[in-house]
């Protein structure tokens, strides 16, 4: 490769001795929520009045929830409704349509989420933990390495926050709601697997268990943590996956996503089309346009036959991701007539492509971007 560059150790287990997230009753299912509040000595049929302050009506303030009694108010809420984060900063972009907040944790630390409007949708994209133990040499969250992971609900309280600033008509475009969630910000969600699944039930959960919402308008993007792409595949829940490939070789893949020195192409591609031919969900294999780098036309025409090997029922489609600029990379994104070229040969063998649009670049809010520094 032509650029020298820094190369970080993968990072797996998250570093010790941290203490953990307050307990909130979106980490738990509605049974656990009734013992929880059991143990602490409260009614657990409140539990459900909880839930439909969180979840429903996206309530934060204890004040609104007027149909609990105002002397155990205060307990039930510590109880299950504990504050997880704060905002320090909101960032906007494209007239308010685009927000990026940067949160503090419990522990200090800090995360990023990115709310995205568009005509007819929202989109949330969350972090599952803060920082990344991947090491891609390309992402600026990838060059911080790993904190730690995120809870359950530290994941979910990033998606309540953008739909209550939806539901309360602060995004222009008037009153609305989050319609799909990618967990596509900081950290590696297949390396906190737990979590997520948690996450991605509460958000599936019918209302006021959960948000309700669609497991189609729901994407997991990993690096390729195969074991775990198989594991996904056997719960049920039809998200979309979005694979991070960024090279149809792995020469240049192990240099750009680390992970592949342990998960080849092949095998990532593999658990991929497993994932496509069980849930019967089109899988989104990511790909980074960098100048001189992967953006070569024979790079097109391997990653197509790479892709075509797996079967050609539409298993599979192409994003192309222009290269966002992060802090002490000499990488660009490539000349717009090879990402023309590009798209062009993987069309032509009868690969779908879409080219994404960069949003949120102006405020460090664009894929790859997100390093949460204060
Ligand atoms: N760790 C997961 C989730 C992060 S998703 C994953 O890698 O899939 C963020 C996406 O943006 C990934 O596809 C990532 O490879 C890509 N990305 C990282 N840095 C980027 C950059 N500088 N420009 C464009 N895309 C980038």
């Amino acid at each position: 490769m032509s650029e020298p560059i820094k190369t970080l150790p993968l990072v797996f287990e998250e570093p010790k001795g941290r203490g953990k997230p307050p307990r909130h009753l979106a980490d738990l299912t509605p049974a656990e929520r009734k013992e929880r509040l059991e143990e602490l000595g409260l009614p657990g049929f409140r539990a459900k009045q909880l839930s439909t302050h969180y979840f429903s009506r996206l309530v934060d303030s204890p004040d609104a929830m007027t149909d609990l009694p105002a002397g155990t108010r205060d307990a039930l809420v510590s109880g299950l409704l504990p504050n997880l984060m704060t905002p320090l900063r909101t960032l906007e972009a494209d007239k308010g349509t685009t927000r990026k907040t940067l949160w503090k944790l419990f522990d200090g630390a800090l995360v990023e989420s990115v709310l995205m409007r568009y005509p007819g949708r929202a989109t949330m994209c969350v972090s599952s933990q803060a920082g990344c133990g991947m090491a891609c040499p390309f992402c600026a969250t990838g060059q911080g390495g790993l904190q730690r992971n995120m809870s359950t609900a530290e994941i979910v309280e990033q998606v309540v926050a953008g739909a209550r600033a939806l539901s309360r008509g602060e995004v222009p475009g008037g009153p609305g709601r989050v319609s799909n969630v990618v967990f596509m910000g900081m950290g590696e969600p297949m390396a906190n697997y737990k979590a997520v699944i948690g996450a991605v039930r509460r958000l599936t959960d019918p209302a006021p268990d959960g948000l309700g919402m669609s497991a189609r308008g729901i994407t997991v993007s990993t690096v390729g943590l195969v074991p775990r792409i198989e594991q996904l595949a056997d719960e049920g829940i039809p998200v979309t996956l979005a694979l991070s490939l960024h090279a149809p070789d792995d020469e240049l893949r192990d240099e750009l996503v680390p992970i592949n020195t342990r998960w080849k192409v092949h095998e990532a591609v593999e658990a991929a089309w497993h994932y496509a031919e069980k849930t019967k969900r089109r899988v989104s294999i990511e790909y980074a346009l960098i100048k001189d780098i992967n953006d070569q036309a024979w790079r097109a025409d391997l990653l197509a036959d790479v892709l075509n090997s797996y079967g050609d029922w539409g298993w599979v489609h192409v994003n192309l991701i222009p290269l966002n600029p992060t802090p002490g990379s000499k990488w660009t994104a490539s000349d717009p007539r090879d990402e023309k070229e590009f798209v062009r040969r993987l069309e032509a063998k009868g690969i779908p492509t879409t080219v994404r649009d960069t949003r949120g670049r102006e405020i460090d809010g664009a894929c790859g971007q997100l390093a949460a520094a204060e």
